[in-house]
């Protein structure tokens, strides 16, 4: 349920309706919001009875939230988040770019791509240090050592890092370093993480499980804002299907969907989708025509070499026109959603 303000209610009228809540065993939780202010109720088992409030003075109506999830509803927040990060504003219509290797291998590796990625117009770096690796056998990503690298690179170029965190275990030793956090589509539904993440002060990027609902996906998010951080950024980055022609479907009708169901940012990661570039490159201007509040795209400076998804990053050369690309089909969309 939805307390909504009236706009010139007073401080104290503000804390007795938020006694009142708090006496029935509910929490309150203020929403902030452009012209409407006010208060949700969490933690209420089955339906609130909305005499109970209708009659307090500052309150201009009550809303019944029909959906399972609160705080991530458009329901609670009509208006879109804003997630800034550096100079990047992901939800306000425009479409900061992510870009970096999948992995961090070495300082000069992700010193060189992020230069590259910088001029050519992206936002933030990305590059895992600790990675979620289908075989134990497979490179597992150089730990610390990677995230003093993302550091470096951060105190070089300027540019804001996201790596991943897939435990509850280093998750203080991540978010000492980087300026986002991502949760893996492996991790979806872990939900200790997600109540960790949610503890952060950093921003989070939650990508899709690879199998999972968007009322799921939405329900993970619930898990991140109810924690107290509202600052999440979803992912698409494709879902299981039966093709064997690409690693994943992206699912590109997510993006209005979920624009519908929640205020939150939703950006896109073709990579991770595609498997192979030359289908990254396409799936990355669908996603710039789709008005996706941002992309996360894989660069590598040489992919040939690469120790974890070579197929699948683009050159630095390619990602330059990628961008051109994307600016241009975005100036005929228009920012406006
Ligand atoms: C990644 O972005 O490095 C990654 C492993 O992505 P996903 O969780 O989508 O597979
Ligand atoms: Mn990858």
């Amino acid at each position: 349920m939805l307390i909504v303000l009236e706009k010139d209610t007073t401080k104290e009228q503000v804390q007795i309706i938020i006694r009142t809540i708090e006496k029935r065993g509910y929490t309150a939780r203020s929403i902030p919001g452009g012209d409407r202010v006010s208060i949700g109720i969490l933690h209420n088992k089955g339906s609130v009875d909305a005499a109970q409030f209708l009659g307090l003075s500052g309150v201009k109506e009550v809303i019944p939230v029909t959906k399972p999830y609160k705080l991530v509803s458009r329901e609670f927040r009509q208006e879109n988040t804003h997630v800034t990060i550096g100079d990047a504003v992901f939800g306000n219509g425009t479409m900061p770019v992510i870009a970096g290797p999948c992995a961090v291998e070495s300082l000069e590796q992700v010193l060189s791509i992020a230069r590259s990625v910088q001029s050519a117009g992206a936002k933030l770096f990305r590059g895992g240090a600790f990675k979620p690796r289908t075989s134990p056998y497979s490179f597992q990503g150089l730990g610390e050592k990677g995230l003093e690298f993302l550091a470096k690179v951060r105190e070089e170029t300027g540019l804001p890092v996201v790596t991943e965190v897939m435990d509850v275990e280093n998750f203080d030793l991540i978010e000492a370093y980087v300026d986002v956090v991502q949760i893996g589509t492996r991790n979806m539904q872990n939900f200790s993480l997600l109540r960790r993440a949610g503890k952060s002060k950093k921003p989070v990027i939650l990508k899709r499980g690879m199998s999972a609902m968007l009322q799921e996906w939405l329900m993970a998010a619930e898990y991140i804002m109810e924690e107290g951080n509202s600052n999440v950024i979803l992912c698409e980055r494709g879902v299981r299907t039966f093709v064997q022609h690409s690693r994943n479907t992206l699912d590109l009708s997510v993006v209005p969907a979920a624009k519908k169901e929640s205020h939150l940012p939703i950006i896109i990661d073709p990579s991770h989708a595609a498997g192979v570039r030359d289908q990254v490159i396409p799936l990355a201007y669908a996603s710039a025509a789709l008005g996706a509040d941002g992309l996360m795209i894989e660069v590598h400076n040489n992919p040939d070499k690469a120790l974890s998804d070579g197929a699948q990053s683009l050159y630095p050369d390619q990602f330059t026109t990628v961008m051109k690309k994307m600016d241009a089909i975005r100036s005929i969309i228009g920012n406006d959603q």
